[in-house]
């Protein structure tokens, strides 16, 4: 058995955050990470502008921005058989400032994430699967699919929307509900795609395609499982893709937070703690902000060499509410408008019909300045 100041489940944008940032403030940190790495991940690629403080804290900012990736200038919103909108995301002079909007690859993305724990000191583990944990005495002992035991105080579930921390220690309220799935593909560019970010509500569900560079996008579909076929059918029509396209997929899209964010030593961060709406490309930037944010509550008054607290634990719960706050809303609407197809085909072309209205949804997701730049229409 071996002992560590805290163990990480899951080496993604959450855990790899939260690992880096605990074990630069000296704490013994390890990450059991189920997949090998690199892995691709189904995922929209995109990273909202909100990531980059965090990235700077990581010392990782330069190195995102020279991964193979583009900045998206504009953001093209559509409705099937409607007109489209564009919605400028940066002005030019934007491009090295915190307020770019960027698309890169999440094998890459979290590759490098993992590879900047390990730098600062801490041990990962991958192609190593947690399948339980008991405490003992105080002490978290986490199984593997090995059988090996790893055992810490403290115990930080970055596992993702399935998290098996999470789900064995009964911190969701209920199991999903969620009848919708996600797929994803990289594939080259369609013919006629001009390489903008865009997202388009379907009859049978939404999609979005973003341009990765070197002539490679990335292509996301979510609907309900039942619909997902016809889906395919439509997104494939609409692009003209008549090679056989690989997808990925994944379920479920949403479920209820967790019931609280932390308990008896156990931490979730990341989709763990809350699943956001896919539409609006927020959950990387949510998972590195509440990983950012449990590392420094941990962290904080020697705090990873004390015993875990009642009153740490309240803490945390307090940041996490407030980080996510108000702010989701639009991803809330999102998230209606994907549950309920035919709304979103009657409600999403008046929405179209005023540009000034997304322009300014857009800028509240990307946190932005989009500077008064105008919008553009075309049929
Ligand atoms: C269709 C779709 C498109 C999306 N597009 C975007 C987008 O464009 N931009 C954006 O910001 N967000 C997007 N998201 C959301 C984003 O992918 C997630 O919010 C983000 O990956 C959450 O990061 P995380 O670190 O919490 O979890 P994850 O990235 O899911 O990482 C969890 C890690 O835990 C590992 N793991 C799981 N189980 C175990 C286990 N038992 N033992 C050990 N390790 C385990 C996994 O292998 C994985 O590496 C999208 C989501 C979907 C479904």
């Amino acid at each position: 058995m071996k002992e560590f100041d805290l163990i990480v489940v899951g080496a993604g944008p959450g855990g790899s955050t939260c690992a880096a940032l605990c074990v630069e403030n000296g704490g013994k940190v390890l990450i059991l990470e189920a997949c090998k790495f690199p892995r691709d991940k189904v995922c929209g690629d995109c990273l909202n502008p909100t990531v980059w403080p965090i990235l700077e804290q990581l010392g990782l900012a330069s190195a995102v921005r020279s991964l193979p990736s583009t900045t998206p200038a504009a953001m093209r919103f559509s409705v099937s058989g409607h007109r489209e909108v564009e919605i400028p995301t940066t002005a030019p002079s934007d491009e090295h400032s915190y307020h770019e909007e960027r698309v890169v690859r999440r094998r890459d993305f979290d590759a490098l994430l993992a590879a900047r724990a390990v730098e600062l000191g801490a041990v990962l583990k991958d192609g190593t699967p947690v399948t339980g944990l008991r405490h003992e005495s105080g002490i978290w002992e986490v199984m593997v699919a090995s059988g090996e035991i790893f055992r810490a105080p403290r115990v930080v579930a970055a596992d993702g929307r399935n998290s098996v921390i999470a789900r064995h220690r009964r911190f969701y309220a209920s199991e999903a509900i969620d009848r919708r799935i996600g797929m994803q593909t990289h594939l080259p560019h369609p013919v006629g795609y001009d390489g903008t970010l865009s997202m388009r509500f379907y009859r049978h569900g939404y999609g979005g395609i973003a341009d990765l560079g070197g002539g490679l996008a990335n292509l996301c579909l979510v609907a309900n499982k039942n619909s997902m076929k016809e889906l395919r059918r439509e997104v494939e029509d609409h692009f003209g893709i008549h090679d056989r396209v690989v997808w990925r997929s994944i379920t479920p899209i949403a479920r209820a937070q967790a019931k609280e964010p932390a308990r008896d030593g156990i931490y979730l961060c990341g989709d763990a703690a809350r699943v956001v709406e896919p539409f609006t490309g927020e959950g990387i930037s949510y998972a590195l902000r509440s990983g950012a944010l449990l590392a420094r509550i941990l962290s904080e008054s020697n705090g990873l060499n004390t015993p875990p607290s009642r009153h740490q634990d309240e803490i945390y719960r307090l940041a996490h509410g407030k980080l996510y706050g108000k702010s989701i809303w639009i991803n809330r609407l999102t998230r209606f408008l994907s549950e309920h197809p035919g709304v979103a085909q009657s409600l999403g072309p008046l929405l179209l019909k005023y540009p000034a209205l997304l322009g300014f949804l857009t800028k509240k997701v990307l946190n932005n300045q989009t500077r008064g730049s105008k919008c553009r229409e075309s049929h």
